[in-house]
């Protein structure tokens, strides 16, 4: 995996996934059909093979409609190089062996067949999640087919790992530990603070992590999403009031556990002893 050509074919792959999962972004909370070719938002236009290559089309055509020469939202070449990347780093680096070695046989030991289909669950939660990432942010909605997709690729993530019954069961419970404080929030500020696809989020989240790594993912949501808030507000970009999603913030949380959960655990452990 580790050739230089290797990775830019993935990198182009996943960018390839990355334009499917723009679709699913613009599609899905407008509960529109995910398939049908692509066409101008603004003009309507068919969009041709050649307006649609990942981001090379948007460089290409600076960022235009080529028909009608209205702007085109960067969302797109985002998505595309953020899964070109994600694709690499999944591949090269294993993230599967991150969560604090919670659950995951050694991939140097489990067939090859095995490791790729748990490579394919992962790289399915990486594309949930980017998906729920920008489809919150932009129309303040989690599809439920999503979240559906989430935790169906987050159960089969385990399957491939080889866990129990028993160690189901405890991830089920992690996923309750995890989200009864996001309920609560969601319960007693009627709907304003949090919507119930944050719940949702939240629970996959501790399913998917165990419940220390996953609160731990929850810290990281709050402090970004505060960061961010500040942020705006003190852009004048919006009002204390003003809604700002939550579930992007969940999303970056997990990735970051995902990703680096392991080495997050350990330090933690050195400066507090647990
Ligand atoms: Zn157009």
């Amino acid at each position: 995996m580790a050739t230089l050509i290797t990775k830019v074919f993935i990198f182009i792959l996943g960018s390839a996934v990355g334009s499917f999962l723009n679709v699913l972004i613009d599609r899905l909370p407008k509960n529109e059909k995910i398939t049908g070719w692509s066409h101008c938002d603004n003009c309507k236009e068919k969009l041709r093979w050649y307006d649609l290559i990942p981001v090379f089309s948007f460089v290409f055509l600076r960022g235009k409609c080529r028909y009608c020469h209205k702007k085109l939202s960067w969302q797109y070449p985002i998505v595309e190089m953020v899964t070109g990347i994600a694709l690499v780093y999944v591949l090269s680096f294993r993230p599967s062996e991150a969560r604090g070695g919670i659950f995951l046989s050694d991939p140097s030991t489990s067939l090859p067949l095995v490791a790729s289909l748990g490579m394919t669950a992962m790289l399915g939660i990486i594309s949930c999640l980017i998906v729920v990432f920008f489809s919150d942010l932009k129309y303040h909605l989690i599809s439920d087919y999503i979240l559906l997709a989430l935790f169906g690729f987050s159960i089969l993530d385990k399957f491939f790992n080889n866990i129990t019954i028993q160690q189901y069961s405890n991830f089920f419970i992690s996923g309750l530990i995890v989200a009864l404080p996001i309920f609560l929030i969601y319960y007693f500020s009627r709907e304003r603070a949090m919507g119930l696809g944050d719940v949702y989020l939240s629970a996959i989240t501790g399913f998917l992590l165990s419940w220390k790594v996953g609160y731990l993912a929850l810290y990281i949501a709050f402090v970004t999403g505060a960061i961010f808030g500040s942020f705006l507000i003190v852009l004048h970009k919006k009002k204390l009031k003003s809604k700002i999603p939550f579930g992007p913030f969940i999303v970056i949380g997990t990735m970051v556990m995902l990703f680096w959960g392991e080495k997050i655990m350990e330090i933690i452990k050195r400066l507090y002893g647990f």
